[in-house]
């Protein structure tokens, strides 16, 4: 079975991380993968899905009065994304680092956007940015099913020094 060092707090932390239709048509999906790997986070879900306009209007709830979403909403549903779940210490923070600012004008070089984007409406990745956020977009695009527990076999070497 699955156990983890209680002493480190967060440590079960999630995050819903998905490449957009730009990333997956740009073949980006490994490297994109590779850098969470390579930081140490557990994959602990992936699937490749097209997704339903339903679907994206409750995941960007929050945008529905902005003037891209439209616009928004025809480059999420344009072909396929690959969703995942990354867990680990502080993977939501982290994980907002990693992919860099929304625009990628902004978004500084050796992040995904910053190395991957030029365009804010073609911008390849998207990271959940907050704890709850999080939660609800897990809860959104994958059944609890479809989330692995398993253990790393370097689990000790990253999270003790
Ligand atoms: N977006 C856009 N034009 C804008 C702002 C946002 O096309 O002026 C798109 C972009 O793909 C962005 C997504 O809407 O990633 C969601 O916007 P949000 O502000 O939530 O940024 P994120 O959390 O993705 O960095």
């Amino acid at each position: 079975s699955y156990t983890v060092n209680p002493d480190i707090p967060g440590i079960r932390e999630q995050t819903f991380i998905a490449v957009k239709p730009d990333g997956v048509q740009r073949r980006l999906i490994g490297q994109i993968v590779q850098r969470f790997e390579q930081r140490g986070f557990r994959l602990v879900g992936l699937k490749m899905v097209q997704v339903s306009e339903e679907l994206l209007s409750q995941h960007y709830a929050c945008l529905h009065r902005k003037p891209f979403y439209p616009s928004l909403l025809r480059y999420m549903t344009s072909g396929p994304i690959i969703a995942m779940v990354w867990e680990g210490h502080n993977v939501v923070r982290s994980s907002r680092m990693l992919v860099g600012e929304t625009n990628p004008a902004e978004a500084a070089p050796g992040t995904l956007r910053g190395d991957f984007s030029v365009h804010i409406s073609r911008n390849v990745v998207h990271a959940s940015d907050s704890v709850e956020v999080a939660k609800k977009e897990i809860a959104l695009w994958f059944q609890r099913s479809e989330l692995i527990e398993w253990e790393t076999c370097d689990h000790g070497s990253i999270y003790h020094p």
